[in-house]
């Protein structure tokens, strides 16, 4: 038996990660709302290429949880939520000019 199947890792989450699927959530929004907004393509390939990339020009911060502290209700004080923002635009454009979709 690995350590994987032995601790429940769920419990254990990247509070980077959360915020940039927040962000990232946020700005599909944005683009689905106002035709003036980077018009960027949504599909699960981009997204995913989206969040990869942003994920891996940004620190990971990780914590855990307790049943008491759902994820829905936290804040990310400590995170830059400029810089975050930044690399999730920075993101999808760099997915813009070469996109792995079909
Ligand atoms: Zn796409």
């Amino acid at each position: 038996m690995g350590i994987l199947e032995e601790y429940d890792t769920s419990r254990l989450c990247n509070e980077t990660e959360a915020a940039v699927f927040r962000i990232l959530y946020s700005y599909v929004e944005k683009r689905k709302g106002d035709p003036a907004f980077l018009q960027f393509c949504i599909c699960q390939t981009c997204i995913m290429d989206i969040a990869a990339i942003a994920l891996n020009h940004l620190p990971p911060h990780y914590r855990m949880y307790s049943a008491d502290t759902p994820h829905a209700l936290k804040q990310f004080h400590y995170l830059d939520s400029d810089l975050l923002a930044d690399e999730v635009m920075k993101a999808i454009k760099i997915v813009m000019s070469s996109p792995h979709h079909y």
